[in-house]
């Protein structure tokens, strides 16, 4: 029984040398059965066949890295927390690899909150955004949701971000792991990553270099504050703008938080 996440991008709002943005790859191994719950909505594919492979979030650059880990067409599924570009506009590169696919073409489901196909079709031809929904089955999500991808359980909650966001708890292999998307503090993230092995956390900025506006990301300080909060096992800080030492946000969060905390870098991979 496991669970583990492979960081496919690390860097908070736009890419930095070598470090691509939002992604990160949760896999839980083959199931029996007993982790599969009945989808509450959309395709899930049904647990038990093999190992079920979930990827958070697809900003820029991150598609190369997942590729590091696993073939593309080896996804069960994708979740976008939100449409901010940081985190959703490798689904372009999904979508060619997908549709041109060696094998003939693929297609893959994606929970996005509302708006998700609207936006990517913005970009695309007209002959491409008619293939689009043939290759990206779209699925509209909102705080509340919780459904099933294979042998993984995901639910839903409301970060406190600009624009809609959900953060995920996500249950398989006998582990949880929380992922706040985007957030400044809210109890609705907290509530996400109670009792979670493992919470993946905004901490874009630092705590002393601040204050920054509200509602937008959390320091350091305040993500390690949430995690104490949520009495999470351990807390993966990620998102940190790359003009900012991940180092020293780790070391904020520590002051708040006193399990095990780990600085996302591009290919570290956590095992639960
Ligand atoms: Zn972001
Ligand atoms: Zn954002």
């Amino acid at each position: 029984m496991s669970l583990s996440v492979h960081v496919c991008g690390s860097a908070g709002t736009h890419p930095g040398p070598g470090r691509a943005c939002s992604g990160y790859l949760v896999t839980a191994p083959a199931s029996g059965g007993d982790d599969a719950q009945a989808p509450a909505r959309g395709d899930a594919t049904p647990g038990g066949a093999g190992p079920t492979r979930l990827l958070l979030d697809c900003g820029n650059g991150s598609l190369a890295n997942v590729q590091r880990a696993c073939e593309l067409t080896d996804l069960d599924a994708v979740l976008l927390s939100h449409l901010h570009p940081d985190h959703c506009v490798d689904l372009f590169g999904l979508y060619y690899a997908l549709r041109f696919h060696p094998a003939g073409p693929q297609s893959m489901p994606v929970y996005a909150p509302a708006g998700a196909e609207a936006l990517l079709r913005l970009m695309l031809s007209a002959e491409a955004a008619m293939h689009l929904p043939k290759v990206c089955r779209f699925h509209t999500v909102a705080a509340g949701d919780t459904f099933a991808v294979g042998g993984l359980r995901v639910e839903l909650r409301a970060a406190n971000h600009p624009v809609e966001t959900v953060a995920a708890r996500i249950e398989g292999g006998g582990r949880t792991i929380a992922y706040s998307g985007d957030t400044h503090v809210t109890q609705e993230v907290v509530a996400a990553a109670r009792d979670a092995d493992l919470f993946i956390c905004d901490a874009t900025w630092l705590d002393r270099e601040g204050p920054y506006p509200a509602g937008i990301h959390c320091t350091g300080a305040e993500a390690g504050r949430m995690a104490a909060d949520a009495g999470a096992g351990r807390l993966l800080v990620t998102h940190v703008v790359p003009t900012t030492n991940s180092a020293e946000v780790a070391a904020e969060a520590a002051g708040f938080f006193g399990g095990e905390i780990a600085i996302a870098e591009d290919g570290l991979e956590i095992v639960l």
